[in-house]
């Protein structure tokens, strides 16, 4: 008989895994139902949704309100737990991790950027661009540099200092932007971030955003419902009442230096 040593067998995909195509995959969602009940309503948010998400990609959720963007969004971010189904982030089946498990995976893994910014109004903008850190015992003196670095790189140097209601809707949201990516996660989930804003702070954002993914490696899955934003993206996921509807490649754009 011919000893294979456990690790390899661990590591090695099965076949209809690299038939599928999904050996580069860092999201997948097999087979995803989420089912909201309260009292006696029970309420079909997601149907029955299967996709994957490729390293480095930059995908975007586009859907009608209710359609089960957020609510997809959030089983993607272990936020919430799929009623059926299973979700893998870098290969990780998330269902057999609990609470503390998932919160690491979440850590580790993903930083996420919210349509209301989401800031701790009594932080300043390096204090809240560094949460993650402190949340995870990392806030050394090159960690702090590298939040510095990225909000220098949004325009933001010198207002380092400045609380939450001393920055515009834009630059908020751009203090969100290095919160997420503060950690070096591999994955960023957004959700409708430019919503609260005017088109051209919209504009600087995502192209903030999308620069500074693809500078560093960074997969994004970000939920719009507005057909512009989706068209600055490489590939678009229509939802519609909680089915994917279709899945296309978007026309190149480039990313504006
Ligand atoms: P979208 O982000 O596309 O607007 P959502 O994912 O927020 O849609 O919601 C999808 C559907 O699920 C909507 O009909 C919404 O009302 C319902 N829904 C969302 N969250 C809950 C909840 N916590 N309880 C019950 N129903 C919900
Ligand atoms: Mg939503």
């Amino acid at each position: 008989m011919i000893k294979v040593p456990l690790p390899l067998i661990l590591i090695i995909p099965s076949v209809d895994f690299m038939a599928a195509g999904l050996a580069n995959a860092i999201i997948r969602v097999e087979h995803v139902k989420k089912i909201y009940k309260s009292k006696d309503l029970e309420y079909e948010a997601i149907r029955d949704i299967s996709m994957h998400v490729n390293k480095g990609e930059f995908v975007t959720i586009i859907g009608p309100s209710g359609s089960g963007k957020t609510t997809l969004l959030d089983l993607i971010g272990t936020l919430d737990t799929p009623t059926n189904g299973r979700i893998f982030i870098d290969g990780i089946d998330t269902s057999k991790f609990g609470d503390d498990g998932l919160s690491q995976l979440r850590n580790r893994k993903i930083g996420f950027i919210f349509q209301s910014y989401n800031l701790v109004p009594y932080l300043s903008a390096l204090q809240n661009a560094t949460l993650p850190l402190m949340v995870d015992g990392l806030d050394n003196s090159d960690t702090i540099e590298r939040a510095k670095f990225l909000l220098s790189e949004m325009g933001l140097g010198q207002k380092l200092e400045k609380k939450p209601t001393e920055l515009s809707g834009g630059e908020q949201q751009r203090v969100a932007i290095a919160r997420a990516l503060v950690n070096n996660p591999p994955i960023i989930l957004a959700d409708e971030p430019t919503g609260n804003l005017d088109s051209k702070s919209a504009e600087i954002v995502l192209n903030m955003l999308k620069r500074l993914g693809k500078n560093n490696g960074v997969t994004i899955v970000l939920v719009t419902h507005d057909p512009h934003v989706a068209s600055l993206s490489e590939r678009s996921i229509y939802l519609k009442d909680g089915l994917v509807e279709k899945d296309t490649k978007t026309r190149k754009t480039k990313v504006r230096k």
